[in-house]
């Protein structure tokens, strides 16, 4: 990755930013973005003290004005962009069908999906001059419901961040940028903080607030955002080259349950 310039959403985090530093040390440039300024300008930090180039950039990704205002802060200061990793996430509102509040699912939509459609849109001009990758982060709930009720809202969302990617593969192959979709089973972030602020709330949908021993075959407990990182360097990076438009799990085959 070394000289690339790559976009991370979400990177103040969890996937993210374990993302962020694992591209950094692969020498590439990595633009953080995300909601939480403190949290990315750590990141920054993190990877500066390592002897990386990174820009922290606040920003909603879920909103349009935003994001294109974002991906040209990149350009400005590195003139070229190679990598795309649409990453932000929510779990959103967790709520039977029946109670679950519209506006709510427009958010947990806007916030997954529609964030994963801008960071594509606004890459396509810059990297179709010379080829690139992009990574979508989406989940194994995008095809199968794992965690419990209540969450159709995400699982809507997550399967179609599967259709759009594939999609885009083929829309954007003609310009040499590859798009693949990531699918993590349960993996041990801040996802369930940052969403399930009333945990009583749980008991009605039951969500296991915690991953149960033994829920993924290969590993007790949840994965590693490190390892989530490891596969997503590998997809940005061109040990990939003939890999697009592809769903790559990993989950421990906690999907094979
Ligand atoms: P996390 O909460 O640790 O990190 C998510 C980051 O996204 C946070 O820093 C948050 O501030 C940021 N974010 C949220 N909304 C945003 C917005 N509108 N604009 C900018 N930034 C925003 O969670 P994570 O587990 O690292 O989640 C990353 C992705 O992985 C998500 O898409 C999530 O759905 C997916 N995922 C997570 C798991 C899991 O078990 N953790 C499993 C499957 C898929």
């Amino acid at each position: 990755m070394n000289n690339k310039v790559a976009i991370i959403t979400g990177a103040g985090s969890g996937i993210g930013r374990a993302s962020a530093l694992r591209l950094a040390q692969a020498g590439a440039k990595v633009a953080l973005f995300d909601l939480h300024k403190e949290n990315i300008d750590a990141v920054q930090q993190e990877i500066e003290e390592m002897g990386g180039d990174a820009i922290a950039v606040e920003a909603d990704v879920s909103n349009p004005d935003e994001m294109e205002r974002s991906v040209r802060k990149v350009i400005w200061k590195w003139d070229r962009l190679d990598a795309v990793f649409a990453n932000a996430g929510i779990n959103g509102s967790i709520a039977p069908i029946e109670d679950l509040d519209p506006d709510e699912w427009d958010t947990t939509l806007a916030t997954n999906l529609r964030s994963t459609f801008l960071a594509v849109k606004y890459a396509i001009p810059p990297m179709k001059q010379h080829g690139g990758s992009i990574v979508i982060t989406s989940s194994i709930n995008g095809n199968r419901t794992f965690t419990g009720f209540g969450m159709s809202a995400y699982s809507s969302s997550k399967a179609g961040q599967m259709a759009f990617g594939k999609m885009a593969a083929l829309e954007l192959a003609e310009y040499g940028i590859r798009v693949n979709i990531i699918c993590p089973g349960a993996i041990e972030t801040n996802i369930g903080e940052n969403t399930f602020p009333e945990k009583d709330k749980l008991k009605k949908v039951q969500i296991p607030v915690e991953f149960p021993e033994g829920s993924q075959p290969l590993e007790h407990g949840a994965g590693k955002p490190e390892q989530v990182a490891d596969l997503v360097h590998f997809l940005l990076s061109d040990q990939a080259s003939h890999i697009t438009g592809t769903e790559l799990f990993i989950d421990g085959a906690e999907s094979l349950l």
